[in-house]
């Protein structure tokens, strides 16, 4: 269970569903995550993954974290790596300690560059690209899966879609197994994304990433693409937070049928530590007929 690679469960024709958890700062934050985690054994995930903090400071959280939740949960456990603030060696140790745990699957980033600055610089002796590190895994662990990173709404620092398709061409070439996207809030995103990825010569498997919104405030923070209907549901909630959540589980229940009758292969939730919004969606998807096995 620990080592069975994503990438063959997307392949099986049934839709998946995954959540994405981040590593608490605070024992405070990782007795609420654990408490979300033992509420979210009813959602039965296909896998859980684990990002890696910004910065890689909370790398030991990932690690402390990943390798819990597979030991209390059973849970198939995907930690995220990034090649910021890491040597070539640092990252050999790091991913040779995931698998010496048993597990197969890894994110696999390049991160963002620290706060304040807008150019992400490579570690000495580390890595520039995801791609990078996505041909090192390869060369040295030829048997671990990874998921890549994809933006149907493009990645910010790069000058134009076809660039950053191109990019994102080169990392599956280097052995990307899966991609997993940014949320988005318009599924037509979605849509365009994977035809262009199929017409640059990308078949591999596109998990569309969800995040259930929480409010307004939350979704306007991230500036992706508000569709109007959902930004005046939103409003006309106006302080309302219990509102906000249903309507943010609604509009996430409706995305995913979506995908799921259009061919998507399932989809990863990210679920800001919480379970409440993730049962929500999938009793209503499960009342809708998905996930019902
Ligand atoms: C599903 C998902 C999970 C994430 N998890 C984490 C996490 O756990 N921790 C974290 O810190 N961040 C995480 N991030 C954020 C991610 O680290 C940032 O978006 C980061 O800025 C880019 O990472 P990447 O792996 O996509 O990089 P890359 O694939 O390296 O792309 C970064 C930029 O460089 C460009 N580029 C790539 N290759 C080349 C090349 N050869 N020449 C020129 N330009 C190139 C790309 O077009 C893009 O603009 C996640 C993002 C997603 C979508």
């Amino acid at each position: 269970m620990k080592s069975q690679p994503i990438s063959a469960l997307l392949q099986t024709g049934k839709p998946i569903k995954s959540l994405e958890f981040f590593p608490p700062k605070t024992e405070d934050d990782s007795r609420r995550l654990f408490l979300a985690a033992s509420r979210l054994k009813a959602f039965a995930p296909d896998f859980v993954s684990v990002t890696y903090g910004a910065g890689g400071s909370t790398r030991h959280f990932t690690q402390e974290i990943t390798a819990r939740l597979q030991k209390e949960l059973e849970w198939l456990m995907m930690p995220h790596l990034t090649c910021v603030s890491s040597t070539r060696d640092e990252l050999h140790e790091i991913i040779q300690g995931f698998y010496d745990e048993g597990f197969r699957n890894i994110m696999t980033l390049r991160g963002d560059p620290p706060k304040g600055s807008t150019e992400f610089v490579a570690t000495q002796d580390g890595f520039r690209y995801a791609s990078d590190l996505v041909g090192f895994i390869r060369e040295n662990f030829p048997d671990i899966c990874m998921g890549v990173a994809g933006y149907p709404e493009k990645h910010p620092e790069a000058p134009s879609m076809e660039e950053d398709l191109k990019n994102l061409t080169y990392k599956v070439d280097q052995g990307g197994d899966f991609i997993t996207t940014q949320l988005f809030y318009d599924n037509q995103l979605y849509f365009d994304y994977v035809d262009r990825l199929s017409e640059s010569g990308v078949t591999i498997p596109v998990l569309p990433g969800i995040l259930p919104i929480l409010s307004l405030a939350q979704v306007q923070r991230f500036g992706t693409a508000l569709p109007e209907a959902l930004s005046e549901k939103l409003e006309a909630a106006g302080d309302d937070k219990a509102a906000q959540r249903q309507i943010g589980v609604e509009w996430a229940t409706d995305q995913i049928a979506e995908l799921i009758d259009r061919g998507a292969p399932g989809v990863h939730l990210y679920i800001m530590n919480m379970s409440k919004s993730a049962l929500g969606i999938l009793e209503q998807l499960q009342a809708r007929g998905y996930f019902l096995d």
